[in-house]
């Protein structure tokens, strides 16, 4: 547990489904309580609840919805709430019960067409109580749903969020080993990577261990995507998966490499496979993938490699982490 930045935090978490907005034509809104500026969490498990929330929220809201996170005090009651909100189908009071239940599904015909939506909700729901905390769900069928993350909020944390950085420096109310300092900060000067993957699991274990490192991330869930945001943003580096829908990561490699801008023709791109076969690693280097690795990637390893291709790239001018 250590002080965590609220708004980061909001803005690190809602890059998970910043593909919504491009891809559903989803509106996603923000709205942080200025006086809640820190809270006391475990960073990383408090993002995978929010990612898990928006994630379902996307999946449960058709084109042209709304998707809002927000986030209040409560000074009086020591708590603080991050709630998401949506436009989508909403829950059926009979569902509502068994919802935060592990491996319960919503009825049969809904989970066909939106797998997985039961384990998530009740991993949710034990993080929170790991923190102190609870998760509630208010839903109406047809107009949408709000779920609800209660966590404490102790008076020095309520301090903390009103104290100058200087005075927080000074504090150090819990003795804090490493300077609290918003994600945001570091990664405005950051490498900027483009992670083209269609498993939402392995985006967010990626997307989460390379946040921590400090890169600047850009998600793409197939390859016409990846094409799509790697010519509009032109990144430092790509990991592309090779198995995704709509254009596969080798075509997609393919059509980087032919592009006409040359920053993209030879931005390194380092290629995963799950299903490793005979001959992937010859394709992805033939395609015009710098390397190649098999799923489930070392991400140390991983790490490493992007720095070493990163600082390889010919004429690159990029930050280096
Ligand atoms: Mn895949």
């Amino acid at each position: 547990m250590a002080p965590v930045a609220v708004k980061a935090l909001c803005e690190s978490s809602l890059i998970f489904i910043k593909h919504a907005d491009l891809k559903k034509q989803i509106k996603v809104a923000n709205t942080l309580d200025l006086a809640v500026e820190w809270i006391e969490a475990d960073e990383r498990r408090l993002k995978q609840m929010l990612v898990n929330l928006l994630s379902n929220a996307v999946k449960f809201t058709p084109d042209g919805g709304e998707i809002e996170l927000i986030v209040a005090g409560d000074a009086a009651n020591k708590t603080v709430s991050l709630t998401v909100r949506d436009t989508g189908i909403g829950i059926a009071p009979a569902d509502m019960a068994r919802l935060f239940k592990s491996f319960v599904q919503l009825d049969s015909g809904l989970s066909r067409r939106y797998e997985g939506s039961g384990l998530g909700l009740a991993l949710v729901a034990r993080m929170a109580e790991m923190h102190g905390g609870s998760v509630s769900a208010a839903s109406e069928p047809g107009k949408g749903s709000r779920f609800t993350i209660v966590l404490p909020w102790s008076e020095t944390m309520q301090t903390f969020s009103g104290a100058s950085t200087d005075q927080r420096n000074q504090a150090n109310p819990i003795g804090l080993n490493r300077s609290a300092q918003p994600i945001a900060e570091i990664n405005a000067q950051s490498t900027h990577i483009l992670i083209a993957e269609d498993n939402e699991a392995n985006i967010v274990t990626l997307a989460t261990y390379l946040q921590a490192k400090g890169y600047r991330l850009t998600l793409a869930r197939h390859g016409g995507e990846a094409l799509e945001l790697a010519r509009a943003e032109c990144p430092a580096l790509i990991l592309m998966d090779l198995q995704m829908p709509v254009l596969d990561g080798l075509e997609a490699t393919r059509r980087l490499r032919a592009d006409s801008n040359p920053q993209l023709a030879h931005v390194p791109i380092i290629a995963l496979t799950a299903l490793a076969m005979p001959g992937d690693r010859e394709r992805s280097l033939t395609a015009g993938a710098n390397e190649y690795l098999s799923k489930p990637v070392n991400l140390k390893n991983l790490v490493a490699l992007i720095q070493q291709l990163i600082e390889d790239a010919p004429g690159t001018k990029h930050a280096v982490v």
